[in-house]
């Protein structure tokens, strides 16, 4: 048994609710309260005790949305989200190009254009006065856009006679040839051009997201990653390999992408089920893309793109068709969707054909989300798993995009969370930092920084809803509120340190707390206490 006290241990409860100590055995909390009576009813059994030196203590910070293995993937190629120009992006490249040997794949992540004091996407011919001899391949920020240079687009077998695959697009400039950019599902062109990942690449990229992860104070994350990388078996076996329960303890909820439900299924898995700490999610639909690159899916037409109103990334029929999938394997969806008309779409695929196992179903987003739509949601099983720290990038720009009416109800989390909606906060890491406190920070004070410009003032969360999300919030999107999310007897000894109170600092204060312990199953995974 393992007692840990020395330090307020917020309990998540309710708002303020914090104890002194607590005691854990196998793995969970078995009681709470001050530190004497537990010595003088546990000190026969008590063999380790942990002082947290007026450190504080929270249930186990989950990120309910990201991608683990693009995490990882971050971690390993060249990262390009810091960079402010065009130029910068092109100068980093052509360095990189120099070090390695011709043939090999330049891959780059997360260039953001928006970012940039002179937005424009870069040219395909640009790219090609990199190298020649290396086909590049420049993901955008939201992973709904690529840029490739001749190489590639050739390896590719692309030219400028391709079709448009169906919820894709190939863009090709006033002359008809193609530029570079590829959109959603025609990314899937250049992409299986690359050379497979192997196993061996995916345990490395998820060990470095891992440790990450922890000294991001993280003890869990529901994650989407099992369609990308050389198919179901290899991507889920990297994660029981690295996972596996003894040195690696995480709480590992896997969504899976449509695409390779058949796959889990020959392997006889289905959902909830895996190992101690991995195991299946809801099955991940994408509605649309992202508002960004103009792909999300809208009611009325883009504000700066007369007549565009996004992409649908499936016909209806399909879309349907892939909920009933669903419902045979006895599976919730989580799907993708940012737009209010994928949003509608999505509401009413699932409630067409409504789940009946007691689970939840999710939308990951929900970005505009009209409010009308809000009120027959109450009560209904399903979850919004909410980007806090989309607030913090998407602005100023995202204004031009979808106008002034439809921001009123776009990022609206404390209208959802008034109306009742059970929401999760996320960081979808890679495209966003992966640290929560920067999502509690962004839920709390809708802004980029204290100098700057704070976004609809009446949609600020307060910290305690802000912890709320990355807490309880998680554990209720996958059933599991009455054992994960809080400290109480009988829950999860998942908990995560930090050096200070969340709930007396000053909300711009917010992700300078410091993690001290990261704690899974009542193990440390990592200190610096
Ligand atoms: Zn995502």
């Amino acid at each position: 048994m393992k007692l840990w006290y020395g330090g307020k241990i917020y309990t998540m409860i309710q708002e303020g609710d914090w104890v002194e100590a607590i005691v854990v055995r196998d793995g969970r909390v078995i009681a709470s309260g001050e530190t004497q009576d537990l010595y003088d009813t546990y000190k026969e059994e008590i063999e380790e005790e942990y002082d947290l030196k007026g450190h504080v203590m929270y249930p186990g910070f989950v990120d309910s949305h990201l991608h683990i293995i693009g995490h990882g993937e971050r971690l390993i190629r060249l990262d390009l989200s810091f960079m402010k120009s065009a130029e910068e992006v092109i100068q980093a490249l052509k360095q990189h190009a120099a070090q390695l040997p011709d043939g090999q794949w330049i891959i780059g992540e997360g260039w953001n254009e928006n970012q940039w004091e002179d937005p424009r996407i870069i040219h395909r011919d640009e790219l090609d006065e990199i190298s020649q001899a290396h086909p590049i391949m420049l993901s955008r920020v939201c992973r709904h856009a690529l840029l490739a240079n001749s190489k590639a687009i050739q390896l590719a077998g692309v030219d400028d006679s391709t079709h448009d695959p169906y919820g894709g697009v190939i863009v090709k400039d006033e002359s008809g040839r193609v530029n570079g950019y590829f959109h959603e599902k025609a990314q899937e062109l250049i992409k299986q051009a690359m050379p497979p990942a192997t196993f061996d690449y995916l345990t490395h990229a998820t060990e470095l997201a891992l440790q990450n992860m922890y000294q991001n104070g993280l003890t869990g994350g529901h994650t989407e990653d099992l369609n990308y990388y050389g198919g179901f078996k290899q991507t889920y076996d990297a994660f029981t390999h690295v996972i596996d329960g003894k040195a690696c303890k995480f709480r590992a909820h896997l969504l899976v992408h449509h695409e390779v439900v058949d796959d889990m299924v020959k392997e006889g898995l289905g959902y909830k089920q895996g190992t101690e700490f991995v195991e299946l999610g809801a099955m991940k639909i994408f509605a649309d893309g992202a508002i960004g690159g103009r792909t999300a899916w809208l009611r009325e037409a883009y504000s700066d793109q007369p007549g565009h109103f996004g992409v649908a990334i499936h016909d209806e029929h399909k879309f349907t068709s892939l909920v009933q999938q669903a419902r045979h394997h006895r599976m919730p969806v989580a799907i993708h969707a940012i737009g209010d008309q994928a949003l509608k779409a999505s509401l009413k695929a699932v409630h067409q054909f409504p789940l009946t196992t007691g689970e939840r179903d999710r939308i990951i987003h929900a970005q505009i989300f009209p409010p009308e739509f809000m009120s027959p949601l109450k009560n209904r099983p399903i979850i919004f798993d909410i980007q806090p720290a989309f607030v913090a990038s998407d602005f100023p720009w995202v204004m031009e995009r979808i106008g002034r009416s439809r921001l009123k109800h776009s990022y609206s989390w404390k209208t959802m969370i008034d109306a009742g909606l059970a929401c999760a906060g996320g960081s979808d890491a890679p495209i966003e930092e992966i640290n929560p406190l920067l999502g509690m920070r962004a839920a709390v004070e809708r802004r980029a920084g204290p100098d700057q410009k704070i976004y609809q003032e009446e949609e600020q969360l307060s910290i305690y809803e802000a912890v709320a999300l990355y807490t309880k919030g998680s554990a209720y999107a996958i059933g599991y509120e009455l054992e994960r999310g809080q400290i109480a007897p009988g829950f999860v000894a998942d908990f995560t340190v930090l050096d200070r109170d969340l709930f007396t600092l000053n909300s711009h204060e917010l992700a300078d707390a410091v993690v001290s312990t990261t704690i899974v199953d009542g193990d440390v995974m990592y200190n610096r206490l």
